[in-house]
């Protein structure tokens, strides 16, 4: 029996990436557990609604140009490592949340994901790693990324 049989890498595209995937490509190779990749999209609209409703259509369509892009680098990766039977998923939204999501709805028993990525070093897990490691209902496994 395979201690984990499905294993999500969270991508932020940070410098962290290339660590976060090896780790997690790794584990799997080991155990024979499939991928999943997601990537979260965190967009904030560039105006304020209540002020300007006009500019809603440029940013749905920016924001859609982001999705596309950030699916093209996971497709990217995912041929780099000549990976096969893997799963991708770019979604919209506050990373934390829609990782934990996605690992409960998909049956994930481990998550693995940068202890810091694209928010900083200012504490000892990012604020996506954080609440990650806290609020996960699986496993987690935060690959350290040093300064
Ligand atoms: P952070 O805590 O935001 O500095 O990032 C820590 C780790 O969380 C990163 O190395 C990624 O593994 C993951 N992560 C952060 N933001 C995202 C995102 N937008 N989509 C997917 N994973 C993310």
């Amino acid at each position: 029996m395979s201690l984990y049989k499905k294993i999500l890498i969270a991508v932020d595209f940070s410098a962290a990436t290339s660590r976060v995937v090896e780790q997690g490509i790794g584990m799997a190779n080991k155990l024979g557990a499939k991928l999943h990749f997601i990537h979260v999209v965190e967009y904030l609209p560039p105006v304020d609604f209540a002020n300007d409703p006009i500019a809603i259509p440029d940013w749905y369509a920016a924001e859609d140009e982001i999705i596309k892009r950030a699916e093209k680098s996971l497709q990217q990766i995912i041929k780099e490592n000549k990976l096969q039977d893997t799963q991708s998923l770019v979604i919209s939204g506050a990373p934390k949340h829609e990782i934990i999501q996605y690992a409960k709805d998909n049956d994930i028993d481990l998550i693995v994901i940068g202890s810091h990525g694209r928010h900083g070093f200012q504490r000892l897990l990012g604020s996506t790693a954080n609440p990650v490691v806290h609020n996960a209902e699986c496993d987690v496994l935060a690959v350290r990324i040093h300064e």
